[in-house]
């Protein structure tokens, strides 16, 4: 959904050719702000035990009843992985160890850059967060394909077992 109205005097937006940068933007008819539109980074973990991957199913839209890892909008302030840290504390419980990282997922469809990490559970006991109504543990070889949330999941899953065979 666009912004109607600019950020800064309220004037109206409209979409003009910004020629510097040879692409439309919405742009204040007003005070000339620029409105720039780019996509949010979200991170997220895999955390394994014994060769299994601690997965929720998702309690919220969007791919609510959907499968996934544990992941969330960075906030300002906070670093990639700090908000990894924080929000696999939040949604699954546990305290995860040194984080390495897995692969950046992006689609030029989607808003989102989303950066996935591999760590190994130290601490915690899985349960349900606010946005979760299951966890359990998958092994690779019994993932619920069929039932995950996003194409990033599905593509940072099996870049996981990609790894696991070849390490
Ligand atoms: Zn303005």
């Amino acid at each position: 959904m666009a912004f109607q109205f600019c950020l800064r005097c309220g004037g109206a937006l409209q979409d003009e050719w910004v020629e510097e940068e040879e692409r439309e933007r919405p742009v204040c008819r007003t005070c000339g702000f620029i409105l720039y539109r780019n996509p949010k980074v979200v991170a997220g973990v895999i955390p394994c035990q014994d060769g299994r991957a601690l997965l929720l199913r998702r309690m919220i839209e969007p791919a609510r009843g959907k499968w996934t890892f544990p992941a969330g909008y960075v906030e300002l302030g906070e670093s990639v992985e700090e908000a990894a840290i924080r929000e696999t504390r939040e949604e699954v419980a546990v305290e995860i160890g040194e984080l390495s990282l897995l692969n950046v997922y992006s689609y030029r469809e989607s808003p989102v850059v989303t950066v996935v990490y591999l760590s190994r559970i130290i601490g915690g006991n899985p349960r349900t967060g606010q946005e979760a109504e299951e966890v359990a543990f998958f092994p690779p070889e019994g993932l619920p394909w069929e039932e995950l949330a996003f194409r990033s999941t599905h593509e940072a899953l099996r870049d996981w077992i990609h790894k696991l065979q070849h390490k």
